[in-house]
């Protein structure tokens, strides 16, 4: 390795000049970094959290929580109801806990940035389409089908599918030769997933770059407008121990990738003016459906996302998937306690959950308040009848392939449903306090737009009124996507990259 890496210590004052500092190594800061070290420019990653190889990731989703999650993946959106935001806090970002699922950015996509932001969809469509494509090939995308351990609810899924007619397919995913162990969520122990701790920052460390972990940025340092560095403070991931201080300055400029709920905040407490920090945020709201089947399905044996259907995308406006989860929070979905919730485990190698995630328009706003960050969030009816939709249609896909029941998981509804009865579904409550959702999709809270009045950045990533400052992460999106993100962010750090290279 060229560059060095620089985890926690309480020794003495940090301090170092490079061309550019990247805060954030997840999807977006981790492409961005790589890309402009790639341009020949000294770079240093500075992340909030510690920095694991795949033989230390956790095993449990307990584990999984403490270690790699942001406050143990407690970040609630609050509104009507109180969902979970789960976001990543590692070296590599939510990609280290993520399904690794790669989806191209839809066309209408950039069409509807075109008419709500004013940048151009031919120019940015075409542009991030190149990256796109060359990121599968550098990031290993491989066609869920084709390995080893697809896994039997995946298998299932395809058949409800086929039996209905709904156009579906196995998901591509950022996995060399995966090994189908189920475990994305908790990182993946064998090193197949392409999680870019493992990719794009070891590369930045070979091109001569410097790792930062354990190192949350407090503040962007400006002189004048110009953005010349960040400082922080190090923090011991197990203990919460404060550590040196580092100030790191930064000759080109800084690129924030902070994630949909950082990014807003590091910028406002750097004392960057903007209406539009913390608006625009957006999601994709999901939950799941059990289906209980005769036959033991193990959804734990297989790739933890194998298929997928985008055929409900536009409408009503979801996209439906697979999804293995480990018997602890199948535990927390099936609700109950002592000897009726273990009578309710006892059915756990029947069950193959499949869940949605809802194209939902609801818009709400990241605000900081004496609580820290509060993320304001609420779907409307149109949104909550979408989600409802979705859980009948997953319904409907698990009866076709055989299911003799399905757990829907609503508050106050029944708790399990016949096949002959799961058109109850349609009728189920529209409050979302009914409903266990997750919220792992997130945009918005710096939005791109060429409007200054209406946005936080540019079409290059560039903070509207200032200099040598970027913003290169999901925050930046300014509506949904009804597909997977990562690859639409890494789409877009690339080409803030190649600008901010260019300009250099
Ligand atoms: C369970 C789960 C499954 C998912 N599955 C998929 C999938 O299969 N396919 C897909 O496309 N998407 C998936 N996603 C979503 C995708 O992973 C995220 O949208 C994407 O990683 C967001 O990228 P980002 O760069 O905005 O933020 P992140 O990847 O979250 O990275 C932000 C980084 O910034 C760091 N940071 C924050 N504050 C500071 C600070 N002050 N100083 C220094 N560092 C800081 C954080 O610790 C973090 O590492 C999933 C998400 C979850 C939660
Ligand atoms: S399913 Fe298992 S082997 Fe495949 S990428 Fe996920 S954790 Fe790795």
């Amino acid at each position: 390795m060229k560059g060095a890496h620089h985890a926690y210590h309480a020794g003495k004052r940090e301090e170092a000049e490079l061309d550019v500092i990247v805060v954030g190594s997840g999807a977006g800061g981790a492409t961005a970094a790589v890309k402009l070290a790639r341009a020949g420019l000294r770079v240093g990653i500075v992340e909030a959290g510690a920095w694991r190889a795949p033989q230390d990731y956790p095993s449990s989703a307990y584990g999984s929580m403490r270690d790699l999650m942001d406050a143990w993946g407690a970040t609630m959106a609050t509104g009507r109801a109180f969902w979970p935001i789960v976001q990543a806090r590692c070296v590599g970002g939510t990609t280290v806990i993520n399904s690794a699922i790669c989806v191209r950015t839809p066309a209408d996509v950039f069409a509807r940035w075109e008419r709500e932001t004013g940048i151009s969809a031919k120019d940015m469509g075409s542009r991030i389409w190149a990256h796109e494509d060359a990121l599968a090939t550098e990031l290993s995308v491989s066609d869920s089908g084709q390995v080893v351990g697809l896994g039997r609810s995946s298998r299932l899924a395809m058949k409800g599918a086929t039996a209905l007619g709904v156009p579906s397919e196995h998901t591509h995913r950022y996995a060399k030769d995966c090994a189908g162990s189920g475990q994305c969520l908790q990182g993946c122990h064998e090193g197949k997933k392409q999680s870019l701790n493992v990719t794009f920052v070891p590369e930045v460390l070979e091109r001569g770059g410097e790792v930062y972990s354990c190192a949350p940025v407090s503040d962007v340092i400006f002189e004048g407008k110009r953005a010349v560095g960040v400082r922080g403070r190090y923090l011991h991931p197990q203990t919460r121990e404060k550590g040196a201080h580092f100030t790191l300055r930064a000759k080109l400029g800084v690129v924030v990738a902070a994630s949909v709920t950082k990014s807003c905040e590091l910028l406002r407490r750097s004392g960057v003016k903007n209406k539009m920090l913390g608006e625009g945020f957006r999601s994709h709201p999901g939950t799941g459906v059990f289906g209980v089947y005769d036959e033991p399905v193990d959804m734990n044996l297989g790739t933890t996302q194998g298929w997928a259907s985008i055929a409900y995308r536009d409408n009503p406006g979801l996209k439906l998937e697979t999804l293995s989860i480990p018997p602890e929070l199948v535990a927390s979905r099936l609700s109950g306690g002592g000897l009726e919730l273990m009578e309710r485990l006892s059915e756990y190698r029947h069950l193959a959950m499949w869940c949605h995630a809802v194209r939902a328009e609801s818009v709400g706003r990241i605000s900081h308040g004496l609580l820290g960050t509060q993320i304001h969030y609420t779907l409307d009816k149109a949104d909550m009848e979408r989600f409802r939709r979705g859980m009948w249609l997953l319904a409907q896909m698990h009866v076709a392939a055989g299911a003799k029941a399905v757990i829907p998981g609503i508050a106050g509804f029944s708790f399990k449903l016949e096949a002959n009865e799961i058109d109850q579904l349609l009728d189920a409550p529209l409050d979302p306090r009914h409903y266990v959702a997750v919220l792992s999709h997130l945009f918005g809270g710096c939005v791109m737009g060429s409007d200054p009045r209406r946005s936080v950045v540019d079409g290059s990533g560039r903070v509207h009124g200032y200099e040598g400052l970027v913003v290169a992460d999901a925050s930046v999106i300014p509506t949904n996507l009804g597909v997977n993100p990562q690859h639409t962010i890494m789409g877009l750090a690339s080409v803030f990259a190649d600008d901010f290279a260019a300009r250099t």
